[in-house]
């Protein structure tokens, strides 16, 4: 019987990737990363040390539908999905632009689904401070994903439009970019997220009440949760960030020496898989 949600240990596989599934750990363990190439999947973590190869075959298969595509969009669509798709909206990078109540969302019962359900407002040291929101089920998943090695949530709004304007006030007084190049050299400096968000809090205490009048008293919610802290796999950072790419090369081998976001860290070059979703790879670990 198959098991998908098993960690199979294997050492070589070959399908189109998925963004790699990463489990969080805690002050002990760091996160556990899964590299998933179609069906099959392998425990990153035992294979620290080890040399991976991964070689891209030449096909990309969209991760929505499964057709082959000449060219990736939006991280592993294919042309037509990424023009029909909700989830390839601009309004799903840009939630203040949610347009459902002009009755032209792409796929309402999809956005009824993803979009009109809570959605938390949360500060994250990745590279430094920024401010973020995602659906609330999607946590820490998004926060592992950006590699940030602190979080807190601290507001919850009833949907994604809504997270989207409260992220538009925070966007005056703080960033909201990861600088990737930062995020994997590892000498991010741990913040004081609590003190942070009573900062930010204060500062825009005007325009969140503004805000509440016009969406709703209780739309949006204060949260009072702890900080997190998240940790990753890695032997060693690089010190010189260089960054592999399947459309360049086909071939990305080394030794792996650390897992963080959703980047492989080889000592040959770092590798975001999550921008290469769909692309059919052969793994082969040593
Ligand atoms: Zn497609």
């Amino acid at each position: 019987m198959s098991d998908l949600f098993s960690v199979a240990d294997v050492s070589a596989a070959r399908g189109p990737l998925r963004k790699m599934d990463i489990a969080p750990g805690d002050a002990e363990t760091p996160a556990q990363y899964t590299l998933r190439a179609g069906e099959q999947r392998i425990g990153l973590n035992a294979h620290l040390g080890a040399s991976l190869r991964l070689v891209h075959t030449g096909a990309i298969h969209c991760v929505h539908c499964g057709r082959t595509t000449r060219k990736s969009f939006a991280q592993g669509y294919c042309y037509p999905c990424f023009k029909s798709l909700a989830q390839c909206d601009t309004c799903i990078v840009k939630p203040e632009t949610c347009h459902y109540h002009a009755g032209t969302c792409r796929e309402p019962t999809w956005g009824e689904q993803h979009c009109f359900q809570p959605h938390v407002v949360y500060l994250a040291n990745s590279s430094g401070l920024k401010v973020g929101i995602t659906r609330k089920t999607q946590l820490p998943t998004r926060w592992l994903d950006q590699g940030a090695i602190q979080a807190l949530p601290i507001l919850e709004v009833d949907n994604r439009l809504q997270s989207g304007l409260v992220e538009t006030l925070f966007k005056q007084v703080v960033g909201d970019r990861t600088n990737w190049r930062a995020m994997l050299k590892g000498d991010v400096a741990p913040l004081d997220l609590l003190a942070e968000r009573d900062r930010l809090l204060a500062a825009l205490d005007q325009e969140l009440a503004a805000l509440r009048q016009r969406v709703g008293d209780q739309a949006i919610g204060t949260l009072a949760a702890a900080p997190v802290a998240l940790h990753y796999p890695v032997l060693e950072f690089p010190s010189k960030v260089v960054s592999h790419n399947f459309d360049k090369s086909p071939e990305v081998s080394g030794r792996l020496m650390g897992l963080k976001g959703q980047y492989l860290i080889f000592d040959t070059g770092v590798i975001n898989l999550r921008k290469f979703g769909g692309y059919e790879v052969e793994v082969a670990i040593e």
